[in-house]
């Protein structure tokens, strides 16, 4: 029987940091799927097509890894789609305590989900989607932190920002 996990995240944009993961979690399991998983009421860089399309655009395993977007709960999710296992990437300490959290409430959820972390690789422990956004909105260059597709997305974005 095949392993699936489902990676959620915001992936507002996705970093190499992301990337990394997925290729990792790729040597655990048989098939991954990418979720964007959004809250209709937070707001967003780019919209949900757009990340969902960086994503599809930048993995490589195309045949192991499916993309998806979700706004619900996510154990239902997990459920629904026939996985069994939550991958979720730690950095720094200060990721522990949410992901703690989640990952009980998760489990209280559905005791037949398990969570999966696993640890950054250290060149990627800095890079969250906040802080690279924090730097291209400044016209810093966020290059080799994520996919080239993303730095060309990200400066549009922003030089749309400071015409308009
Ligand atoms: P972020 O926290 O960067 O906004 P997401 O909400 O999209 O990103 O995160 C989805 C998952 O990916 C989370 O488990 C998060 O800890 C993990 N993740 C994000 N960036 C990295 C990174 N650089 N290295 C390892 N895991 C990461």
């Amino acid at each position: 029987m095949k392993t699936v996990a489902v990676y959620p995240g915001s992936f507002d944009p996705i970093t190499n940091g992301h990337l990394d993961i997925i290729r990792r979690g790729l040597r655990i399991f048989d098939e991954l799927i990418v979720l964007v998983a959004y809250n209709p009421n937070k707001q967003y860089l780019f919209s949900i097509e757009e990340r969902v399309e960086m994503i599809k655009e930048t993995i490589e395993e195309k045949e192991r890894v499916h993309v998806d977007a979700s706004c619900g709960l996510l154990v239902n999710y997990v459920k629904k789609s026939g996985a069994t296992i939550i991958l979720r990437g730690l950095r720094a300490v200060s990721d522990f305590e949410y992901e703690f959290q989640m990952a009980l409430i998760n489990r209280r959820l559905d005791r037949e989900v398990e969570t999966v972390y696993l640890m950054t690789g250290y060149k990627w422990f800095y890079t969250s989607s906040q802080i690279i956004k924090e730097a291209a909105s400044l016209g810093g260059s966020v290059k080799g932190l994520v996919p080239d597709i993303v730095c060309e997305k990200l400066r549009e974005k922003y030089m749309i920002g400071r015409k308009g």
